[in-house]
């Protein structure tokens, strides 16, 4: 047996990126986390071969001081996070101090920032974990980082990357949750040079509306329930409208994606009465909820909680949605009397999305690739 020994930080980060930074996807949510925790009220994403030859984002949040340019691409160094019980109530998306060293130390990174107040910006540049000197730079305001050739300098996980139609999929994906968890923020986002999403800031029907089709809420029964210290807010599917596909899950809680099994167990159970077997309840819905009543640091991507209370948030959320659910049953005959028939299902097409496209991966893939990859399985 070889004698123990300290790794090297970059073979720590590399290690770090491992799992954190599993495909361009994860480094675009990253990216844009950080943006929003800036205070950002624009956010503009460029990507170039799938996010795999190159993810741009550029915002216009509070940016970096020079003299914190080198932290910031520094494993363990975050601007987030002070004290073991700032632990136990996250306000912000980001707070673990990995992800920009995860990316710099898998990718070659530019980062450039101008703080408020500042004459001008200053960049970094990190190839492969060598972080340069700061130099002056020109940028209106907000902070730049671009993200070229993502895993170059890690072959085997660049073999694992597939088509790049499908990783632009991963990475719309993304997008789309974060773009519908933040529907105050403005953002435009644009693929090998074509806009593919120009969204002004706006509440959250219009955004549902430009990212998940006007006929998501429209064919939805509307949510908008208060408790002792939390809420949820959004949209439901009303049972005769549901199809059998699982792609419109999302639901936030403090404007996180998160996937969580006790609330996707309370819609389950929401819907237990009303749904045929084989349909899938759709939802956006987010929830608001004092942040010492939710630990986000369980997963290194940030999308799994615990809740403190979790039977009560189960139950919270069951008789929120039954009673909309209810709701819109009771104002709405006419699809109520269609539901139990069951005819309303098989007469209304599956809500499409802006482009038209049904909405899944597999049209994307399919545009560009022929065959490859097209059978592989969503993975989240
Ligand atoms: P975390 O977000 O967990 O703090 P990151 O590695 O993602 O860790 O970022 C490290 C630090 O760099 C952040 O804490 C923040 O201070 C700074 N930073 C990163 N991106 C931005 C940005 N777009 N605007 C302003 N500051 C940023
Ligand atoms: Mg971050």
């Amino acid at each position: 047996m070889p004698a123990i020994h300290a790794l090297p930080d970059q073979l720590i980060n590399q290690i770090a990126a491992g799992e954190v930074i599993e495909r361009p996807a994860a480094a675009l949510k990253e990216l844009l986390e950080n943006s929003i925790d800036a205070g950002a009220t624009e956010i503009d994403i460029a990507l170039a071969r799938g996010g795999v030859k190159l993810i741009r984002v550029a915002d216009n949040g509070g940016g970096i001081e020079r003299e914190d340019l080198q932290l910031a691409v520094a494993r363990h160094a975050t601007s987030k996070l002070a004290t073991a019980s700032d632990l136990e109530g996250i306000a912000t998306l980001g707070f673990r101090g990995e992800a920009l060293a995860s990316i710099a130390s898998v990718a070659r990174v530019s980062l450039t920032s101008r703080s408020r107040d500042k004459a001008h910006a200053w960049r970094i540049e990190v190839d492969a974990g060598e972080v340069g000197m700061p130099q002056p730079a020109a940028l209106a305001s907000g902070t730049t980082v671009t993200v070229n050739e993502l895993f170059f300098n890690t072959p085997a996980r660049r073999k694992f990357l597939r088509t790049d139609a499908t990783e632009y999929g991963h990475c719309e994906e993304a997008f789309r949750r974060i773009a519908l968890a933040q529907p105050d923020v403005a953002f435009t986002f644009q693929h090998n040079g074509s806009v593919r999403f120009r969204l002004l800031a706006q509440g959250r029907r219009a955004r549902v509306d430009a990212l998940l089709g006007s006929e998501f809420a429209a064919q939805a029964a509307h949510v908008d329930e208060h408790g002792a210290g939390l809420s949820i807010a959004g949209w439901a599917v009303r049972p005769a409208h549901a199809t059998t596909a699982r792609d419109a899950q999302y639901f936030f809680v403090n404007g996180r994606f998160v996937r969580d099994r006790i609330l996707a167990h309370a819609l389950r159970e929401a819907y237990r009465d009303v749904l045929h077997q084989d349909r899938q309840p759709a939802y956006a819905l987010w929830l608001a909820i004092e942040a010492r009543q939710v630990d986000v640091n369980v997963h290194p991507t940030k999308t799994e909680v615990r809740f403190r209370e979790s039977g009560a948030i189960h139950q919270f959320v069951r008789r929120a949605i039954q009673k909309s659910l209810a709701d819109t049953a009771a104002e709405q005959p006419a699809v109520s009397a269609a539901e139990k028939l069951g005819v309303a299902a098989a007469r209304i097409p599956p809500w499409t999305s802006p482009t038209g496209a049904q909405r899944s991966f597999a049209p994307l893939v399919e545009q560009t690739t022929i065959g490859l990859g097209a059978g592989e399985p969503s993975t989240f």
